[in-house]
């Protein structure tokens, strides 16, 4: 019996077993894929609208890897978004390196469970990132920061520390007694993923008090947030921004820091991609007093240019960070022994979701990513001064670093005009920009973020913006 048990289960399933035999060709295959995507990303449409998948039912049988890859070449590869290519505008989106590239596949092939442990270096790779990071971006040793999927669940993990120090203030364990006393916050031009952690959270979204900013800017007026903060007379948490989604404006960093000589507030600064302006000679001052903040929050996925999904979270409170997310199953190892992340971290498994950074990082350097910030920006000053002579649009604010933010020239006009021009623009395919509203107005944002934009580009979509912009009378 025992051994008809043992002889039964080596008998993979003849495909799996097919495919394990043929990985070399599987794996080639694959790659030829992705390298015909490298090669035509100049060639195809930079943003395209695609119809509904249709749902088939679930194959009862398989057809094996290779077959999967032909079916998915025919059918869908087609169908994909060029928004790593260099002409794809919208949101702020960066491309993939080709380190990270590289980086990404081996963290499939590997299938690190990077949650902690000494049994993997890759939890040890991660903090090795982090410590790379740290330096790139100026910030003391003090710092403790991991992996997340994207700034939104950066920023959710910095306001969920927050929400646990104004619960000591009031010497309340908001971690283990629940959300048991309001939370305020205060902020400028808070990113949409700001309020909607505060719902996750359970704060509530309506715990926002949004601070009048500058005139004729996003940054938050310090008078302003002075005169809520004396107002408040409590612990708050406030939420500054480097480098808002429209403009990319930067609160006055090292201001906000001193103000918490004189009041009781957790600093989170939300740098997502305004972050890169420390890696910079040029932007660095946008910066200047970074360290003042609690915790901080910036993508990888945008503008450092590896793939999706990845972004950091840094704190100053690894001890609240830990009692917040702390994980206290008994097989798992003692918290106090660093790096065990799933004990710091929303997930508890976790991809290695370091590995393509720490690849861009060794291979091109603070020099290398410092030129990607520099021409990035350079190229959209460019497309800045030819849009201010232009006779079709003008600009909503300066362009201070890698956004352009811009709207119809017309008196009058209306957000269907706005989406019209960009659903021509799309179809057109040269460039591909996002919708947005700036101080009310419909607007257009531009946002250049990716390693492979050259001022060719920067031609081709003023050549594009002029001929879809006219209008025959
Ligand atoms: C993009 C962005 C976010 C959200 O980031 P995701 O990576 O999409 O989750 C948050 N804040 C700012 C300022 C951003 O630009």
């Amino acid at each position: 019996m025992e051994g008809w048990v043992s002889i039964f289960f080596n008998i993979m399933h003849e495909l799996l077993k097919k495919d394990l035999k043929n990985i070399p060709s599987i794996l080639s295959q694959a790659k030829r894929l992705a390298v015909e995507h490298f090669e035509s990303q100049d060639e195809k449409p930079a943003g395209r609208l695609v119809q509904d998948i249709s749902l088939d039912d679930l194959p009862i049988k398989g057809i094996g890897a290779e077959q999967t890859l032909n079916h998915f070449e025919r059918n869908f590869s087609t169908q994909l978004s060029n928004s790593a290519g260099s002409r794809y505008f919208g949101f702020v989106t960066g491309g993939s390196t080709p380190a990270s590239v590289v980086g990404d596949w081996l963290v499939s092939a590997y299938d690190q469970n990077a949650c902690g442990s000494n049994d993997s270096i890759a939890p040890q790779i991660e903090k090795q990132t982090m410590h790379f990071f740290k330096q790139l971006f100026g910030l003391d040793d003090a710092y403790f920061g991991s992996f997340v999927t994207g700034a939104t669940m950066a920023n959710f993990v910095g306001l969920a520390q927050a929400r646990h120090w104004v619960g000591e203030q009031y010497g309340v364990d908001f971690s283990n007694e629940g959300l048991i006393r309001p939370v305020k916050i205060l902020s400028g031009t808070p990113h949409s993923s700001i309020i909607k952690s505060l719902s996750m959270l359970g704060v509530g979204r309506k715990s926002m008090i949004k601070v009048p900013t500058l005139p004729d800017r996003e940054a938050v007026d310090l008078e302003e947030l002075e005169r809520n903060l004396w107002e408040a007379s409590a612990p708050l948490i406030v939420v500054a921004n480097a480098g808002t989604v429209n403009t990319v404006d930067f609160d006055d960093l090292e201001a906000i820091g001193q103000l918490k000589k004189k009041y009781n507030f957790w600093l989170h600064v939300d740098a997502a991609f305004g972050g890169f302006a420390s890696i910079s000679e040029k932007f660095a001052h946008l910066m200047k007093g970074i360290n003042h903040a609690d915790s901080i929050t910036i993508d990888a996925h945008k503008w450092l240019n590896v793939p999706y999904d990845a972004a950091m979270q840094f704190t100053r409170h690894q001890s609240i960070q830990l009692k917040v997310f702390q994980n206290s199953a008994a097989y798992l190892s003692d918290p106090e022994k660093s790096p065990d992340y799933f004990h710091y971290t929303p997930e508890n498994s976790r991809r290695w979701r370091a590995l393509p950074s720490w690849f861009s990082l060794v291979a091109y350097g603070k020099e290398g990513h410092s030129e990607i910030v520099e021409r990035n920006c350079e190229l959209a000053k460019q497309l800045g001064v030819w849009i201010d002579s232009s006779e079709s649009f003008k600009l909503l604010s300066p362009v201070r670093m890698n956004v352009v933010c811009f709207t119809l020239k017309k008196e009058n006009f209306t957000i269907e005009e706005i989406n019209s021009f960009l659903d021509r623009v799309r179809d057109d395919g040269r460039a591909f920009f996002t919708p947005t509203f700036y101080k009310g107005v419909p607007a257009i944002r531009a946002a250049i973020s990716n390693w492979q934009t050259t001022s060719d580009d920067m031609e081709i979509t003023i050549n594009a913006l002029k001929e879809l912009s006219y209008v025959p009378a």
